[in-house]
């Protein structure tokens, strides 16, 4: 047997949203499908936790295209009325910059262009033009990324797809997205609002080509949601949906090898016994997908050649204040983004003066904090973690947050903190088996990284891998793309294509 035929039995390795969407997919198309899941719940990078009367969700928290969550339900038959809410959020994220500009990012690209005229002198047809221009990369390149497999010839013989190829300016390659986002505006700060989209998938705007340009049209043309209870409701609406499918899902479970005889896959090892199975789709890491679980050394060693996203050091604040003048999404941006990525990707050191991402979900449901106060999620950007001395303390780049903070906002945050709880690179890493805590799988930080990211099949067959650390890359609307791609590379090997 080679590929799904009715009751093939596939097992997936990993519990994260791509493993649960794949998981989802292949019991639509009348798979037996089993999920091994190391932790003792589903959701991967996509948590959640309570703590003295707060909520937290602790992974992402930015959601964007819920059409990728709604083609899952729609696919299953299942109303996803039944099972997820969303709206939409009209303010993108708030701006705080050192020189004491603000401004609010709308979703309404029209209102968001007189915004950065209004506030940073920046002309309203530079905006609008830009994000005309992002939304024309994204329906025309973007979708090619991101929609297909890169590495089956089939992609490269499509002759729509080659002659739109074709047509790509030479700057969006060539270019990087800070000389790209120099050439479009007048204002650095707009340059630095713009060099931030890079940061969506742990890139370096100084390195990442200027095609990035085309994340933008995801909030500014599609917009930018919050899903009701939370981000973790992602995960539970994924985890029920697939367990109405009949998906089976065994936490607790570290999967140790993958079994493969004469090239193919046979199943895998997990509590020291053999699982057999047709198909098996790694979910993990794709590097230790490759050093552990095939103990393929070299394979694992050519994935490094591709540089590591970068990772998060993350504070999650109850504070016992409500801060009137932030938003769901806030940026306080450090005064030198230059210095901040050279510290981040070349010293790979946290930088004394980061850029800080406070996420607040009390601000849309109340109910997250107790009365009066807030959740607050602060993020600041860190390198993957090598093991290498980051340059500052814990406590020192706890304190560098505060005190930009206090600068920022005229507070004293010590004071407000009524209880914390602290992530970093390494324990990234030892709860998702995240290579270097990256939050992203690999970086974008070459003109090829789209080429260079590992395709979402194996060079054994019927092994197949989805998630943030293979094409088409990290974040939860690519994971959950790479899901449809598994799904489809399966069913086209089932009609021996
Ligand atoms: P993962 O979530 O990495 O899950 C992989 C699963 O495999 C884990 O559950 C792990 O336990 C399991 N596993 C690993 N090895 C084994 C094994 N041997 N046996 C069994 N199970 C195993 N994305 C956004 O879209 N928006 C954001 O705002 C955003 N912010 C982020 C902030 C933080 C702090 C973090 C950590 C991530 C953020 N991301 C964001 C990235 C996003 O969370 C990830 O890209 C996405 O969740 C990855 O999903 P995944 O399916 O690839 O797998």
């Amino acid at each position: 047997m080679t590929a799904a035929t009715h009751n093939e039995k596939v097992i997936i390795i990993g519990a994260g949203v791509a493993g649960m969407a794949t998981a989802i997919r292949l019991a639509v198309q009348g798979c037996e499908v089993h999920v091994y899941e190391k932790n003792d719940r589903p959701g991967g990078k996509l948590t959640a936790f309570e703590k003295d009367g707060f909520h937290f969700d602790a992974g992402p928290s930015l959601f964007t295209q819920p059409a990728n969550i709604e083609a899952l339900f729609e696919l299953a038959e299942e109303p996803i009325a039944d099972h997820f809410h969303y709206q939409p959020v009209a303010i993108a994220c708030k701006y705080f910059y050192e020189n004491g500009k603000v401004v609010n990012a709308f979703t309404d690209a029209a209102n968001f262009a007189e915004e950065m005229a209004a506030q940073l002198n920046e002309p309203a047809e530079a905006v609008t033009g830009y994000l005309q221009r992002s939304k024309e990369l994204y329906e025309k390149i973007g979708t090619i990324f991101l929609d297909h497999s890169l590495h089956k010839r089939s992609t490269w013989f499509n002759k729509k797809i080659i002659k739109t190829l074709g047509a790509v300016k030479y700057g969006y390659l060539f270019n990087t997205l800070h000389q790209h986002n120099t050439s479009k505006f007048a204002s650095e700060e707009a340059v630095q609002l713009f060099n931030r989209y890079a940061t969506y998938n742990g890139s370096n705007p100084y390195k990442a080509p200027g095609m990035l340009s085309l994340i933008p049209h995801l909030e500014y043309g599609q917009g930018v949601f919050y899903p009701a209870g939370g981000m973790i409701s992602i995960t539970n609406a994924l985890y029920s949906l697939a367990i109405k499918k009949g998906v089976q899902f065994h936490f607790n479970s570290v999967v140790q090898n993958i079994i493969y005889t004469e090239g193919k896959v046979k199943g895998v090892v997990v509590d020291n016994e053999n699982q057999e199975a047709d198909i098996v789709v790694s979910n993990m890491d794709v590097y230790f997908t490759y050093k552990n679980l095939l103990n393929d050394q070299a394979k694992a060693k050519d994935i490094l050649k591709q540089e590591r996203s970068s990772s998060a050091l993350v504070f999650y604040w109850g504070i016992k204040k409500q801060f009137k003048e932030l938003e769901l999404h806030n940026i306080f941006f450090s005064k030198n983004y230059k210095e901040e990525f050279d510290h981040l990707f070349e010293k790979k050191q946290l930088y004394s003066d980061p850029t800080i991402y406070i996420n607040i979900t009390a601000k849309m449901e109340p109910a997250h904090a107790p009365a009066g106060k807030e959740n607050w999620f602060v993020m600041i950007n860190a390198p993957a973690n090598t093991g290498q001395d980051v340059g500052l303390p814990q406590q020192q780049a706890r304190q560098q947050v505060i005190e930009k903070l206090n600068r920022m906002l005229q507070t004293d945050i010590e004071a407000v903190i009524e209880t914390e709880e602290i992530l970093d690179p390494a324990i990234i890493e030892q709860k998702t088996a995240s290579f270097q805590g990256s939050l992203y799988g690999t970086s974008s930080n070459s003109k090829l990284a789209a080429f260079l990211r590992h395709p979402n099949f194996s060079g054994i067959k019927n092994l197949y891998c989805c998630g943030g650390s293979v094409h088409p890359g990290g974040g939860i609307p690519l994971c959950l793309k790479s899901a449809a791609i598994v799904s489809d590379l399966i069913k086209k090997q089932k009609r021996g294509h």
